[in-house]
């Protein structure tokens, strides 16, 4: 049986409590991981260490793969983002946030089954603010050919190895036609070039999107967003089908992964036990299915299945957190599904 080596970044707030569920049912599953547990933003600092220890960032390039919590970002002031530091260090460029409606759980939608799909490394993320008079700031957004193809490239792969139908692209050129209109054009260019005629392709307006998108998630397939439209319509498509306690999420480059839910760290509800560990279960699973297909190693592939069946069965039984409408604390719905491995 293959083990496999696995960086766990427990992250902040409830970051620690979903780890700790998650590992729990893990290790009843079966899988058989060597974690190498390093830490990460304010976890980190408060272990006398950085807010992003080299230690942590090489434990990921020696394993190629993490699974990771949350990590807090102070607001309008402190250090920057862990999270998109992380991403940019590691050039995880891609981050896939698959958006399913679960079985039980009563939304006003029903059926919802998109994937998002995020450039992680530029736009307005790379963090390059200046004062240039007082009163008078600015926000460079950065958009490169070289990020823009890859991600383009790396989104119709996806599409096409998933069996998914349609990339949809996410802009507003019409506004930013400089940045915006090169994600569009090189998109384009992407399809063409790379010979995926067989995946459909169209653009849609950002502010217009988000209107079709709430009056009906079906029309869509996958979402191409640079990387401020990504972060924002993962939470907004959360909610379609839940809430950030059943959004799981992977960052890919061309060398390492790292698996984290969509959620942040939850400082309202960090240390009261109530935490939805589902996101970070099925990122888990995600994570799972990657080892499988890298490392070609099916029984990763069967405890994930296993995993899977194990929550959907859960919440059919209306085993639930209470973010879900539910009671069980975080403990009690990994125990849940424990029991139905
Ligand atoms: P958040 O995602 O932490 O929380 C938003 C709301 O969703 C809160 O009411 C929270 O209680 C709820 N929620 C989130 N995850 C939940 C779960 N698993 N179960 C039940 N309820 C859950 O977003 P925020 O409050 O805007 O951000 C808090 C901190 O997290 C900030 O410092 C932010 O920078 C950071 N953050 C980190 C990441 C990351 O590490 N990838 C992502 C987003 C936000």
């Amino acid at each position: 049986m293959t083990v496999h080596n696995v960086v766990l970044i427990p992250g902040d707030g409830i970051g620690p409590e979903v780890s700790a569920a998650v590992l729990r049912v893990l290790d009843a599953a079966g899988v058989p991981i060597e974690w190498h547990e390093h830490h990460a933003g304010v976890a980190a600092l408060e272990r006398g260490e950085s807010v992003l220890p080299e230690s942590t960032l090489a434990a990921v390039r020696e394993h190629g793969v993490a699974l990771k919590g949350p990590c807090t970002t102070p607001v309008a002031g402190g250090f920057t983002s862990v999270n998109v530091q992380l991403r940019k260090k590691l050039d995880l460029y891609a981050a896939v946030r698959p958006i399913r409606s679960m079985p039980g759980v009563t939304t006003r939608f029903t059926g919802v089954d998109l994937v998002v799909l995020r450039e992680n490394t530029e736009g307005l993320y790379s963090g390059i603010e200046n004062e240039i008079t007082e009163g008078v700031v600015t926000s460079l957004k950065v958009a490169t050919e070289k990020a823009c193809r890859r991600m383009a490239t790396w989104a119709f792969r996806y599409a096409r190895q998933r069996g998914r139908k349609r990339v949809t692209v996410f802009h507003k050129a019409n506004i930013m036609k400089l940045t915006d209109g090169m994600f569009l054009r090189l998109a384009r260019e992407a399809r063409e070039t790379g010979g995926f005629d067989d995946i459909q392709h169209d653009e849609v307006i950002i502010d217009a999107a988000c209107m079709r998108l709430v009056r009906d998630p079906s029309s869509f397939d996958v979402l191409l967003c640079e990387n401020l439209y990504g972060d924002i319509i993962s939470d907004l498509c959360a909610g379609f089908v839940g809430g950030l306690g059943v959004v799981p999420g992977a960052n890919y480059g061309d060398r390492y992964a790292v698996f984290e839910a969509v959620h942040g760290s939850a400082p309202d509800i960090a240390g009261r036990g109530v935490a939805n560990p589902l996101a970070f279960l099925m990122s888990a699973v995600m994570m799972l299915n990657h080892l499988a297909e890298i490392r070609s190693d099916p029984p990763s592939r069967e405890a994930a299945s296993r995993i899977r069946d194990a929550y959907d069965r859960s919440l059919q039984e209306g085993l639930r957190t209470r973010d879900l409408g539910g009671e069980l604390s975080t403990e009690a719905f990994a125990d849940a599904i424990i029991e139905r491995l």
